[in-house]
């Protein structure tokens, strides 16, 4: 039985005080709530404080991004094991906003996997396709490529720790989200990619994540769905409240 996770993506937003603030108060809602993994993912620069309100919950860290190498002259970039030394546990990797803005590819993403892995850190893994791939009927080859480039030359043990979010571009931060038939769609065939890849063990264990636009008002018909273990949620992770009932709701599911 895979435990459901819900990760909240903070993306660019929050000031120190403000992490502290949503931390708190996130805390405050769903620390009594064990059978959902919950994580937040602040801004770099709020990580260590974030750690300091979580500790004692629950309640999982994580950072949006990494590097593959451990250290030099990389002028902005943080390897994992700092991003470890703070007390995160997961690492989102390959955001279509890390695609699309920043010229991320499947061989970095594979990269920064496997770096991510050998700090041990928990990849959040995304793979997603955009509109148009949609409309063009590519949605299944995209998701193949980025599925398979993400996990190239890694081992059956390490890919059951990886957790993918399957985020279609078109639906994220859009209000427009898949229907749970068609996240489902998308889900099965990450399971059954799994399956040529690995084995059914894998295929079972590792945890897909749905993220677009999910909110309190839409969770339910994604989760109850057998392949969705979660979601990835960055507009709603923004507001207490709303981080809590995503969280509440799925716990109740
Ligand atoms: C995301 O950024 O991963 C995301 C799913 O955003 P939103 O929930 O705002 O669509």
């Amino acid at each position: 039985m895979r435990k459901k996770i819900i990760a909240g993506n903070w993306k660019m937003n929050k000031t120190l005080d403000e992490s502290k603030e949503l931390a708190e108060a996130v805390k405050k809602g769903i620390s009594g709530i064990s059978d959902v993994e919950s994580a937040l993912c602040p801004p770099f620069t709020s990580l260590t404080e974030v750690a300091k309100v979580l500790e004692g919950s629950n309640i999982g860290l994580g950072a949006q991004n990494c590097y593959w190498l451990e250290s030099g002259a990389y002028t902005g970039e943080v390897a994992p094991s700092m991003i470890k030394s703070t007390g995160a546990a997961y690492v989102i990797i390959g955001h279509s906003e890390r695609r699309g803005l920043f010229n991320e590819t499947n061989e970095s993403v594979n990269k920064k996997v496997k770096a991510a892995l050998d700090a041990g850190l928990l990849p959040i893994m995304c793979v997603g396709e955009k509109l148009e791939e949609r409309e063009k009927n590519r949605t299944f080859d995209v998701v193949k490529s980025h599925v398979e480039g993400g996990l190239k030359g890694i081992n059956e043990n390490d890919a059951k720790k990886i957790v993918i979010a399957y985020e279609p571009v078109w639906a994220i931060g859009t209000g427009k989200n898949a229907t749970p038939e068609q996240a489902e769609e998308v889900h099965a065939y990450i399971r059954g990619l799994l399956k040529d890849l690995y084995s059914d063990d894998v295929a079972d264990t590792v945890r897909i994540q749905y993220g677009g636009s999910v909110k309190p008002s839409n969770v339910e018909g994604l989760m109850g769905h057998k392949d969705i273990d979660g979601a990835l949620v960055g507009g709603a992770s923004l507001e207490a409240d709303s981080f809590i009932e995503l969280v509440k709701k799925t716990s109740e599911g």
